[in-house]
């Protein structure tokens, strides 16, 4: 039986994985890390493609079966992703996966700390929406934000729930995410342009003077954003705004 809880929607469209394949442009140099590989549609593509596979489901039901016919080139891990330091794995440098929905932010934000060339994942449709958004957009967010500082990202595909078994509520969409090399612009300290990111996005439609004074008690005379809306921000004035503030606060 599919556990709803671990997001077990089973790709059943054999077409979409070989798709999912090309995008990625996989050849025998790969090293591929698979999250879920469920009943084994993709993993099964990806070893004949690959040089290696690199395959970590949460769920001991399907080890067994999976081994059964595991080619040479798979490495099986039953463990759950949040917790594997990817350190420990063999290196891969891409990534292909119909993520578990329920893990999606986690598990993306975990791939961006590693070193990976490209990845092509499936996520739900709404979700892979807000993380392309652009400013100004009403799917722009939190998420928006922190992927386009560390990534650049492309909706390829719309997958229909047709394509799975059981079907999913919503469709869902192929990603292109690529790591960027050089961030799009400078922030002196990561976590706290994370942590600000956050803060913000819980209040989208105030503006940013009544947030900053409300949270971190700044007198917003010097900060050029103020009378925005956080809405209304793009990714650069966030970073900017992280800067200014941390500069604020150090004086
Ligand atoms: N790859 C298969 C396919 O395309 O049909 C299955 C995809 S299904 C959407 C997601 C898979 O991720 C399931 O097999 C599920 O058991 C597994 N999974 C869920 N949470 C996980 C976790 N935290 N770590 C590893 N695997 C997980």
């Amino acid at each position: 039986m599919a556990l709803k809880k671990l997001g077990q929607n089973f790709l059943i469209d054999e077409d979409v994985a070989k798709r999912e394949i090309k995008y990625c442009n996989i050849t025998k140099d790969d090293v591929v890390l698979e999250i879920g590989p469920g009943k084994g549609i993709l993993t099964a593509l990806l070893a004949k493609r690959a040089r290696k596979v690199i395959a970590i489901e949460i769920d001991e039901r399907f080890i067994d079966d999976i081994k059964k016919n595991l080619p040479k080139n798979v490495l099986l891990i039953c463990a759950d992703v949040l917790k594997v330091d990817f350190k420990t794995l063999p290196k891969f440098n891409k990534i292909v996966s119909n993520l578990p929905y329920q893990i999606s932010s986690p598990i993306t934000f975990k791939f961006l700390e590693y070193d990976f060339s490209q990845a092509i994942l499936i996520y739900q449709k709404e979700f892979a929406d807000r993380m392309v958004a652009r400013v100004g957009s009403k799917n722009y967010s939190r998420l928006s934000v922190g992927i386009y500082y560390k990534a650049r990202c492309e909706i390829v595909e719309t997958v229909p729930k047709t394509c799975f078994d059981p079907q999913p509520k919503v469709e869902s969409c192929i990603v292109n995410l690529l790591p960027r090399t050089f961030h799009p612009f400078s922030v002196s300290n990561e976590d706290f342009f994370f942590e600000l990111t956050r803060e913000l996005f819980n209040h989208r439609r105030k503006k940013i003077k009544n947030i900053l004074q409300k949270t971190y008690g700044v007198d917003c005379e010097e900060i050029p954003d103020k009378d925005k809306r956080v809405e209304e921000l793009t990714p650069e004035q966030i970073g900017k705004l992280s800067n200014t503030l941390l500069e604020i606060q150090h004086r």
